[in-house]
């Protein structure tokens, strides 16, 4: 193999969110910068984001917004007094429009490199040591080693895979084929009601498949707030979500046109036939192969890079950030910081990441939304708590726009009336939440938020009425005469 005489101050590997923004921020901070990257659209070409922008998170996220039109028009436009006649869907056209944004967004990337002159090595990457990464070329598998002070790796996560239900992509799914399907399936089942499970089903339920998801775990949805968890399955239940808890997935074969999913819950087993299934039993690090053996890259038994507080691997001068590491959860956005903080850190300019404030989304109609603490959490470790919830129906914007489903919490500690969660189920519950991430950052108490001014008809109310309603002096809550 060639080695050549390319020499960078630092090489990233993976261009997910974590690796191009590391790759970006390396730049701007003047360091020589390759990013590698394998992702191969259908054209076989280059396509940036990595799984996130691909095949994750933004496909999803279109096809939710065209789903949420397409139940508004068949089921609520009605109460606005508009009727609409032969709604139908061309779905060929609704991924188009998917299709095309994942384009744009990865085209965006490519422009950005461009502009910051990181430049982009459409190659398969692999670890040989400290400073060498050998490069195989996607296009003609020429294999040649290039040389860097840092290296960062980025290369993200993929779909675990079961032994009891392999991935044909005809009948059988995992999440990152999911969101291609050739017709709305009549009957669809979802193997793990876990964030990817939930959101994909709440999509094509909307968009018209009866849709059973089967989830081996007695709760639904235990990373969120109990009493929103709670809430969220009335609320999807309602929808005609059929959420079976409780039941295990022992096994799931394709047939001529349908598949049989067999599963056990308490009562016994049982037999469902299906015309489309989807896997999303969960992620796990893509760190197959991607170092040699002697490089000394170690990695636990799950196959995630061990990393110190600075997300550093091993191996000196090699980092580890998203989805590879246990450092803080698999989200896009905890991925991202880390490529900032890395590139920073290699400029010896960084300051570190706070991992207890990182906020959580579930994409559904209404949307899911916390950061910081559960209540069921701090009540494990004894924390002398305040709890209030504020309903979002007794908001005036919430009944305006029909939007009344869900409701603010907020956990505050009992002396120092700091703010330790907030959590919001409901309509735009994603983009509210970020002030209280913000105000979580300061370190403010529930009086400070409840003493701040939010604009008035805005669902923001509920959330400094959720602040009030800790000192019981709520504006717009019935008193419990
Ligand atoms: P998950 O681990 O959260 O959920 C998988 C679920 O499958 C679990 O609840 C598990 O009990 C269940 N399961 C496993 N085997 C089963 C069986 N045989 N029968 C029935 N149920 C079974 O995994 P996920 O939903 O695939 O998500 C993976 C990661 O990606 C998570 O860390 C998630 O936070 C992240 N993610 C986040 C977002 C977001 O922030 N909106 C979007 C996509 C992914």
């Amino acid at each position: 193999m060639s080695e050549t005489t390319q020499k960078y101050d630092v090489i990233v590997i993976g261009a997910g969110p974590a690796g191009y923004i590391a790759a970006i921020r390396s730049a701007q901070l003047g360091l020589k910068t390759a990013c590698i990257d394998n992702w191969c659209n259908q054209k076989g070409k280059p396509s940036l984001g990595g799984a996130y922008i691909n095949a994750g998170s933004i496909p999803a996220l279109v096809l939710l917004e065209s789903s949420k039109l397409y139940h508004l028009l068949n089921h609520d436009i009605e109460n606005h007094g508009i009727s609409v006649d032969n709604v139908s869907i061309d779905l060929p056209k609704m991924i188009q429009r998917k299709d095309l944004t994942v384009e744009h967004l990865s085209q965006q990337i490519k422009d950005l490199f461009k502009q910051y002159q990181v430049e982009l090595i459409h190659a398969y990457g692999h670890v040989l040591d400290s400073n060498r990464v050998e490069v195989t070329k996607i296009s003609n598998k020429s294999q040649y080693i290039i040389y860097a002070e840092n290296i960062i790796l980025a290369t993200g996560s993929k779909p675990i895979d079961v032994p009891y239900a392999e991935i044909d992509n005809e009948f059988i799914f995992d999440s990152n084929s999911a969101l291609n399907f050739d017709a709305i399936p009549k009957r669809l089942g979802i193997i793990g009601a876990g964030i990817i499970g939930f959101e994909l089903g709440g999509i094509w339920s909307r968009l018209g498949s009866e849709v059973i998801i089967l989830e081996a775990q007695e709760n639904f949805l235990t990373t969120p707030d109990f009493e929103i968890s709670k809430e969220a399955h009335r609320i999807y239940s309602e929808q005609g979500l059929d959420i079976r808890l409780g039941a295990r997935v022992i096994s799931a074969k394709k047939g001529s046109k349908k598949v049989t999913v067999e599963y056990q819950d308490q009562d016994g087993g049982h037999t469902l036939r299906l015309d489309k299934l989807i896997v999303a039993t969960g992620r796990k690090p893509n760190t197959e192969n991607l170092a040699a053996p002697e490089a000394g890259l170690t990695l636990d038994e799950s196959g995630y890079v061990h990393v110190d507080e600075n997300c550093m691997t091993t191996l000196p001068g090699v980092y580890a950030i998203g989805d590879l590491t246990l450092l803080g959860p698999m989200l896009a956005h905890k991925g991202l910081e880390e490529g900032v903080f890395v590139a920073e850190h290699i400029s010896n300019s960084h300051s570190p990441i706070n991992y207890n404030i990182i906020p959580s989304v579930i994409y559904t109609d209404p949307e899911i939304a916390w950061v910081g603490q559960t209540e069921q959490a701090l009540k494990a470790i004894g924390e002398n708590i305040k709890v209030a919830v504020f309903p979002l129906h007794l908001t005036a914007r919430a009944q305006a726009t029909n939007k009344t489903d869900g409701l603010v919490k907020i956990i505050a500690h009992a002396e120092t009336d700091i703010i330790l969660g907030v959590h919001i189920l409901g309509a735009n519950a994603s983009e509210l939440i970020a002030e209280a991430v913000v105000a979580m950052e300061f370190s403010a108490t529930s009086e400070d938020l409840a003493r701040t001014i939010h604009a008035h008809p805005t669902l923001s109310e509920a959330i400094q009425e959720a602040a009030l309603s800790l000192s019981n002096r709520a504006l717009h809550m019935p008193s419990e005469d």
